[in-house]
């Protein structure tokens, strides 16, 4: 199937007792064994089943399921937000004195959790100098457990060249870890340029209607843990914290997403609610069309802005002078998103004076909803970061993120040219 009709019917025929086609909410906590035995097998992860929706639910593997088809992995594990989805991918496969690679421009909340959570609990998180293969490369060594990107950068939108990123990654013996929720699978599939495990805020784009917070991890099944059985002891000896499983013979290729549940999800509990991922999944439905439509409104108004006379600069990969135009035509056919940066020939006072005016885009932060968004980066997202660690994170102080929404482009360009005259 097609990516449009994976997202309205992969996962669910129609309910077993009921007949409902739309997928139902399981509004439930636990679920109720056949005998002691059937108990006992499902604790033990010998037959697949529902336990408790700490651990997973009905409606919520639904959602696990289709984001896992249209990422092009083997499986999912849908969580309670994209911040819960990369700090349990990540706690999945490391411990103290182990360390992880990043490219340095970053979501502001993982820029947070890499420099000061990460590090407080003893893994440390080496930010590369610039966004390139190369310097991933360096600082790569014995233990280091994961090579962490955006497939486009927020609020940065900068593109990385993730098959490089996968080479030098699995030269190491080490899985790439891509957060794709700004390019959404519609747009660009990591796992196809050689990602191991994708991690998503689903409360962006894939639910779109700013009305649900969701992350998802998905496990491409491709990274060979048990070849490493040293630098990933967590998935190839006895799981302590789940009396003796050892994950890469349990569940072969699923080992990763097997104990991202069993582990830091199951003991630590940023569970998905049930309502939430039925939220989420209507959203999906509709992704492909979305983003179509997102992805021509972005052009048009980043043309409108460049050619606009009080604007400095324009920051899209859209745009063919773009650095990363060359990345953006490879990744995602040359459209790289909807969210877009720019700043007034004016500065941060020009700038505010532009924010304040705006009508039809709201100001918030946020992205991917489908009504249009702006915000200013310097003084909310990054603003735990001071100026030198801005600029390492592609954030200016005058910059505005434009989130393009859906409405009809006439009205969008409308309310940005008033808001320039003002
Ligand atoms: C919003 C966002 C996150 C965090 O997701 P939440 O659902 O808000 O926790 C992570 N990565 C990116 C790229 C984001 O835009």
């Amino acid at each position: 199937m097609k990516d449009a009709t994976i997202a309205l019917h992969h996962g669910f025929k129609s309910d077993p007792t009921t007949k409902a086609v739309a997928v139902p909410i399981y509004q439930n906590v636990a679920f109720e064994f056949d005998n002691a035995q059937h108990g006992a097998d499902l604790f033990n992860l010998d037959v697949p089943g529902n336990i408790y929706t700490r651990i997973m639910n009905p409606t919520n593997d639904v959602l696990e399921q289709r984001l896992a088809a249209l990422e092009g992995g083997i499986a999912g594990l849908a969580v309670s937000a994209g911040s819960a989805a990369i700090h349990y991918a990540i706690q999945a496969l490391t411990r103290a004195g182990d360390n992880i690679v990043s490219t340095p421009q970053l979501y502001g909340g993982t820029y947070t959790l890499f420099a000061h959570l990460l590090p407080s609990f003893g893994v440390e998180v080496r930010f590369a100098r610039d966004d390139s293969a190369e310097a991933i490369a360096e600082l790569i060594d014995e233990n280091t457990k994961l090579v962490y990107c955006e497939s486009i950068g927020n609020p940065a939108g900068n593109i990385v060249d993730l098959q490089r990123f996968a080479e030098v990654a699995h030269a190491r013996g080490v899985p790439l870890m891509v957060d794709n929720t700004v390019a959404t699978p519609i747009l660009c599939k990591p796992i196809q340029f050689g990602a191991d495990i994708v991690v998503h805020s689903v409360t962006k784009y894939v639910g779109g209607h700013g009305n649900a917070l969701g992350g998802v991890i998905v496990d491409a099944g491709t990274f060979p843990w048990a070849d490493y059985p040293e630098k990933f002891p967590g998935l190839n000896t006895p799981e302590a914290a789940y009396h003796g499983v050892v994950y890469t013979e349990k569940f072969g290729p699923a080992a990763f997403i097997a104990r991202a549940r069993t582990v830091p999800l199951r003991n630590t509990g940023a569970a998905l609610a049930p309502m939430n991922a039925f939220l989420l999944l209507q959203g999906l439905e509709t992704l492909a069309l979305r983003m179509e439509r997102h992805t021509d409104n972005a052009i048009k108004v980043a043309q409108f802005l460049k050619a606009h006379e009080q604007v400095a600069w324009v920051s899209y990969a859209g745009l063919p002078d773009h650095p990363h135009h060359e990345l953006a035509l490879k990744y995602m056919k040359g459209k790289p998103s909807a969210i877009l940066s720019f700043g007034l020939k004016g500065g941060y006072e020009a700038g505010v004076r532009f924010y304040d005016a705006l009508q039809i885009f709201k100001r918030l932060v946020n992205i991917g909803d489908a009504k249009s968004l702006a915000c200013h980066p310097a003084s909310t997202t990054h603003r735990q970061m001071n100026a030198a660690e801005q600029a390492k994170a592609g954030v200016k102080p005058e910059m505005i993120r434009l989130s393009v929404g859906i409405e009809a482009i006439e009205d969008i360009l409308e309310d940005l040219q008033q808001a320039l005259r003002a």
